[in-house]
């Protein structure tokens, strides 16, 4: 283990490392970035919602919530046949993640949850990582997924456990770090991360960044989204971040989790190249794009695969090949603090 990878931040050192100057912190993290991963791949990343909208839950960013009125339709489970096409597709136009979502609070064990597993299956046989997002886990259904072949699990912690009441109140933090895990208890990867610009303030995303960075081990993954705001949802008239404050953000993860792939996620479809060339000195190495330029819905929208291509060529940049992250080979080491064997989650901080 480098000495640069630890587990015990406190938010002291994480406020300090967010506050340095601006320039001086992306000299930091770039150096950071350098030590672990090679500074010219960025992962290129697809997502699709599988299945979409009319979600129980009430998370006040989201286009798919039941309880907001959105431009979003809700469409049922898609077919395994259609999911592995669009699979293919993204796969020649070089994504080597690929992302399944489902607008559900939690997975049930059903017929639909058979077929997410058949999309697992047969999208991992075409050699890409494959990663679900699909709500709350037991640790038996995380089992079966990883029996499937299963890559990652996305399961972002979103803000703070201090704000966190305020962006959702169907569910809790502890729940969230509880599925993180059930799932740690299985050899699928980890992809948590969150939003800036829900109305937080610098304390909550420097807690947010100790939650993850006390995770042992860090999730292999963490994206860093910036709200896309939906109209219709409650927080589709907050203020919006400064570009300068997704890059502070970004660095600030970098140098906390070192070796984790840090996403750039929704919110750069209004990024400029040069925005964009920031983050990525920042530490960002990876992206989602997508044919016809949608993240995640309508609502949240990415650059297409064109676009981005020609952005990787201008700033000589290539793509990273899938299953880079070793810890499938190595299982993650576990502290007392989080075993396999107690199996709950640690104390939101
Ligand atoms: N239902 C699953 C869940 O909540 O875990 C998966 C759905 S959603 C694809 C997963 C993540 O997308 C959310 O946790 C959130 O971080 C991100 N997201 C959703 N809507 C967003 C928005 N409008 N702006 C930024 N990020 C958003
Ligand atoms: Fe549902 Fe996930 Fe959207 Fe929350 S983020 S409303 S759980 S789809």
């Amino acid at each position: 283990m480098h000495d640069d990878l630890r587990c015990d931040w406190t938010k002291d050192e994480i406020r300090a490392i967010y506050r340095t100057p601006l320039l001086d912190l992306i000299h930091q993290a770039a150096t950071v970035h350098r030590r672990h991963h090679d500074p010219a791949e960025v992962q290129v990343c697809k997502l699709i919602s599988v299945k979409t909208g009319a979600c129980p839950e009430d998370c006040k960013y989201c286009s798919q919530s039941v309880r907001y009125k959105t431009e979003v339709e809700p469409t049922p489970l898609m077919d395994v046949a259609d999911v592995l096409e669009t699979a293919k597709r993204a796969k020649a136009a070089g994504v080597t993640r690929f992302c399944l979502g489902a607008a559900w609070r939690q997975v049930k064990d059903n017929s639909q949850f058979d077929s997410v597993l058949e999309m697992v299956r047969e999208v991992t046989d075409l050699g890409v990582e494959v990663c679900c997002t699909l709500g709350m886990l037991t640790p038996d259904q995380a089992g079966k997924l990883e029996d499937a072949g299963l890559y990652a699990y996305n399961h972002n912690v979103d803000t703070s456990n201090e704000y966190y009441d305020k962006v959702i109140t169907t569910r809790t933090y502890q729940d969230r770090l509880q599925t993180l895990a059930n799932v740690r208890k299985t050899n699928v990867t980890i992809c948590s991360g969150g939003i800036i610009g829900l109305g937080e303030t610098e304390e909550d995303r420097i807690s947010m960044l100790q939650t993850l960075g006390t995770l042992d081990p860090h999730p292999e993954s963490v994206p860093i989204n910036v709200l896309s705001k939906v109209p219709g949802t409650p927080l589709a008239n907050v203020e919006d971040v400064s570009v300068f404050d997704t890059v502070r953000m970004i660095a600030t993860t970098r140098i906390v989790m070192p070796k984790s792939v840090v996403r750039l996620s929704a919110g750069r479809a209004k990024m400029s190249p040069s925005d964009q060339a920031m983050c990525f000195m920042a530490g960002a190495n990876s992206i989602f794009s997508s044919e016809a330029k949608i993240m995640l819905t309508k609502a949240v929208p990415s650059q297409s695969y064109d676009e981005d291509k020609a952005l990787l060529q201008q700033l000589d940049l290539k793509i990273r090949q899938p299953f880079k992250d070793q810890s499938r080979e190595h299982p993650p080491q576990y502290s007392t603090q989080h075993s396999p064997q107690n199996s709950t989650a640690p104390a939101a901080t």
